[in-house]
């Protein structure tokens, strides 16, 4: 391996667990129209609107790189089964996105974060809409790139290769970080760059070639990075 001299980092699953976010972000669009469009409410129980929501993403997959949009036309068609034209997306949107923004770091992120950040520039790539400056981590970050922006999601190369391009580095010197085994490690070595599988739960690597290195939290990345820059690695 190269020096590593810049990281790029996935977010949700690797910073905090996204799951509990995104049902609580569902509880709050639930309980909103329960009190403001109860017809709505009633046709449209959490289940119901999560498979609609799968249906849309199975109708549009133009849009696979934008879960934002997909969960705007979601309301705009419970809305308009329900006999009502003018959804309030805005509202609902900005209800959603708060709640999903509203996460819990995993204990080891912001310490790990801020080592790494005082070394080397982080970019964060992401398929999903987490925001970093909502979450309060912007100022960690060099360059935040999500699927939204770059108009391709992970595994596909070019959304690891805008972050080489904003770093102004080979991708053979960045090293990616991320939980999952084909959006991140797959789809990064594909563009060229060293791999880190930040698996926190333990389990066992089966989809080909093994990554690079295996980390059990971030600390476990701080500290390999504190080694190698010691030893010149
Ligand atoms: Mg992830």
């Amino acid at each position: 391996m190269l020096p590593i001299r810049a990281i790029t980092l996935d977010l949700d699953d690797t910073l905090w667990p996204v799951l509990p976010a995104l049902i609580e972000a569902e509880h709050c669009v639930d309980r909103w129209l329960k009190e403001h469009h109860p017809t709505v409410a009633t046709q449209w129980p959490i289940e119901a609107m999560r498979e609609l929501r799968e249906k849309v993403a199975r109708e549009h997959t133009h849009l696979a790189h934008d879960f934002s949009e997909q969960r705007r036309i979601t309301i705009r068609q419970a809305f308009e089964a329900c006999g009502i034209d003018d959804a309030p997306v805005d509202a609902l949107w900005r209800i959603y996105y708060a709640a999903r923004n509203n996460v819990e770091l995993y204990p080891d992120s912001l310490p790990a974060l801020e080592r790494i950040a005082a070394k080397m520039p982080i970019v964060s790539i992401s398929n999903g809409n987490a925001d970093l400056e909502v979450i309060g981590l912007h100022h960690l970050f060099h360059t935040r790139i999500n699927a939204i922006g770059a108009g391709v999601a992970k595994p596909d190369s070019k959304i690891f290769l805008a972050a080489a391009d904003a770093l102004d580095l080979p991708p053979a010197q960045i090293l990616h970080v991320g939980d999952d085994p084909l959006l991140d490690v797959v789809g990064a070595r594909e563009a060229g760059m060293p791999t880190v599988w930040l698996n926190r739960t333990g389990e066992k690597w089966s989809h080909g070639p093994a990554p690079d290195l295996e980390f059990a939290d971030m600390h476990g990345l701080a500290d390999w990075l504190d080694d190698s820059s010691a030893t010149g690695g």
